[in-house]
């Protein structure tokens, strides 16, 4: 008999999946001063819909990382609600206001390890790297591990 279309919707892809570890974001090398107050920036987060998927912010001014006792950068995210300004270690960041080759690498790097991993759907998947303390200081896994 003929096979019929599973009327069931998806369910969220990204409970069933095993998480997808992040290793390139915490060996990037990228210095403080490449970002610079005004810039517009992208968290990567995760994919949707054949493409990376992040949060776009723009950077606001100086200030310390608590996570990892660096320089990191305040940001201001206009869809962040309660947590409007957090702040962030410059490896998070990717620029949108200017392609340079530093964050053009990372984000090549990143398309060519996540994307072929999210290649069935338009569903958001956030992979779940990032969490944001209740002092407003966005941390990646890796940093949340070694800094406690
Ligand atoms: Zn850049």
């Amino acid at each position: 008999m003929e096979g019929t279309p599973c009327p069931s919707p998806h369910p969220l892809r990204s409970s069933l999946r095993p998480p997808t570890p992040d290793p390139l974001t915490p060996d990037r090398d990228i210095t403080h001063a490449h970002f610079q107050a005004g810039d517009t920036a992208v968290v990567l987060k995760g994919a949707a819909g054949g493409e990376l998927w992040g949060d776009a912010m723009r950077i606001v001014a100086p200030s310390w990382h608590t996570p990892t006792d660096e320089d990191g950068w305040r940001l201001r995210d206009a869809t962040g609600g309660a947590q409007t300004y957090i702040t962030a270690h410059p490896r998070y960041l990717v620029h949108l206001s200017r392609r340079c080759p530093d964050c053009l690498i990372y984000l090549r790097a990143m398309e060519d390890y996540l994307l072929p991993k999210y290649t069935d759907g338009e569903a958001i998947v956030d992979c779940g790297w990032y969490t944001t303390t209740a002092l407003g200081q966005l941390v990646h896994v890796a940093d949340a591990r070694s800094g406690s």
